[in-house]
């Protein structure tokens, strides 16, 4: 995945040229409309500060929500445009008319201008279906392509995917060239030991992951609710804990598996359980095989962690996704705090450390050890298709580094 980024540009294939630039500016937006978090908007920001110190104009393109191909205003990039406004202190245009072949000229009409943002993309129906015509509208856009959505290069869309058919060089701007430099030490150039740790809500969307990393890891440590379905596969009773119902085979299917490639998949040993997802409600700890009927496994227990402490420290790789109970309930929060501590401390002593998710990064920074990991990826799906050693798109339809050396342009 040698791909070609902002660096490997010559000067005079910046200055005075026009890029089109993928951004993630899908921020959560709150009751009101405003924006309850900007971190992806000033995550933009190195790149769009390399192109205009280069003497680069900057035409960016975002979706926002899932207006699924229809003018949506309820979803519009307008405050998004205003909020990259004051974090880059500079004037951004907001393009909000739809797009047409005449809107290159009009930008180009606004000499004084180097910021524009396009109205939500995924407004056009081309947008998610990919489709050729409309990626060669959105190709005119620019004199060559800039990606930095790494949070959407798992969609093969058409500006993160088939603009690239009309559009070259296509290079990874700043922020997917840190994730794209991070991501290959969880999976191609891993030191040994390699723990992974695996929780959250759900086992679906996670499974594909758990069996790569099966094929690579010394050792899964299992949490999350996602213990309680290898739990029932395991025949233990789980009371009212959160089920994966559908997946309990599959569950029993990777216990398998990862018994006949040597991994070892660690289940918790203990849980704390609750009758109720309160603070204020009665919790006790039990063994895993013992959760008691009408109770519900909330969180993994101090002897789990003990087992979890042993692998974490001695691991000199570590990847995490998931975290280890509902930890947005105080109570049930302790052994998701305590796992974010060892990867913390591990990562101190010289392991690399990987962590994605978006509520995995909110635990995280809860546990305020935001800053004690090797790489915390912007990418939530993209991350986890990532370590499932799937191909993204958005990364495949890049220029090529080696490709382009021997095309004779540099
Ligand atoms: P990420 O966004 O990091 O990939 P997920 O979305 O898979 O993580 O899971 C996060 C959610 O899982 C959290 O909201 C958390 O409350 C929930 N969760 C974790 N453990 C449990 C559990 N034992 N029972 C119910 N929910 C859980
Ligand atoms: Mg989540």
């Amino acid at each position: 995945m040698d791909k070609l980024c902002l660096d490997d540009l010559r000067p005079d294939q910046l200055r005075g040229k026009t890029a089109l630039v993928r951004v993630d500016f899908n921020v959560p937006m709150g009751e009101g409309g405003e924006i309850a978090d900007d971190t992806r908007i000033t995550s933009a920001l190195p790149t769009i500060r390399f192109l205009i110190d280069h003497g680069v104009r900057a035409v960016l393109v975002s979706h926002l929500g899932r207006p699924e191909g229809k003018w949506d205003t309820s979803m519009s990039l307008s405050p998004v445009a205003r909020r990259l406004e004051e974090r880059l202190g500079s004037e951004v245009l907001f393009v909000d008319v739809p797009l047409d072949g005449e809107t290159r000229k009009r930008i180009d009409g606004y000499a004084d201008r180097n910021v524009f943002l396009l109205e939500n993309i995924r407004f056009y129906p081309g947008e998610e279906s990919n489709d050729p015509g409309f990626s060669e509208i959105l190709a005119r856009l620019g004199d060559f392509y800039v990606n930095d959505a790494f949070g959407t290069a798992h969609r093969a869309h058409a500006s993160t995917a088939g603009v690239t058919d009309f559009l070259s060089p296509a290079v990874s701007g700043k922020l997917m060239e840190w994730e794209l430099e991070a991501l290959p030490r969880a999976l191609a150039f891993h030191e040994k030991p390699y723990v992974a740790i695996v929780g959250g809500g759900k086992i679906k969307g996670k499974i594909d992951m758990i069996r790569y990393l099966s094929m690579r890891v010394d050792a899964i440590l299992i949490g999350g609710a996602m213990a309680n379905t290898f739990f029932a596969a395991r025949k233990y009773p789980v009371g009212s804990s959160k089920l994966d119902k559908k997946r309990i085979d599959t569950a029993r299917d990777l216990i398998k598996e990862a018994e006949e490639t040597g991994c070892k998949l660690l289940l918790p040993q203990d849980c704390v359980v609750t009758e109720r997802l309160e603070a204020d409600a009665d919790r006790k700890v039990v063994n895993a095989d013992g959760i008691p009927d009408g109770w519900m496994a909330v969180d993994i227990g101090p002897l789990t962690v003990e087992t979890f402490r042993e692998w974490i420290l001695s691991a000199r790789t570590i990847v995490w996704n998931g975290p280890m109970g509902v930890f947005e309930v105080e109570p049930f929060s302790r052994g998701t705090m305590e796992i974010a501590k060892l990867v913390a401390e591990a990562t101190r002593k010289g392991s690399f450390s990987l962590l994605g998710g978006g509520d995995s990064i909110a635990a995280l920074r809860k546990a305020g050890l935001e800053g004690d990991i090797s790489h915390v990826s912007t990418g939530g799906g993209a991350v986890l298709e990532y370590l499932a050693g799937k191909v993204l798109p958005g990364v495949e339809a890049l220029t090529e580094r080696e490709g382009y050396r021997n095309g004779g342009v540099r």
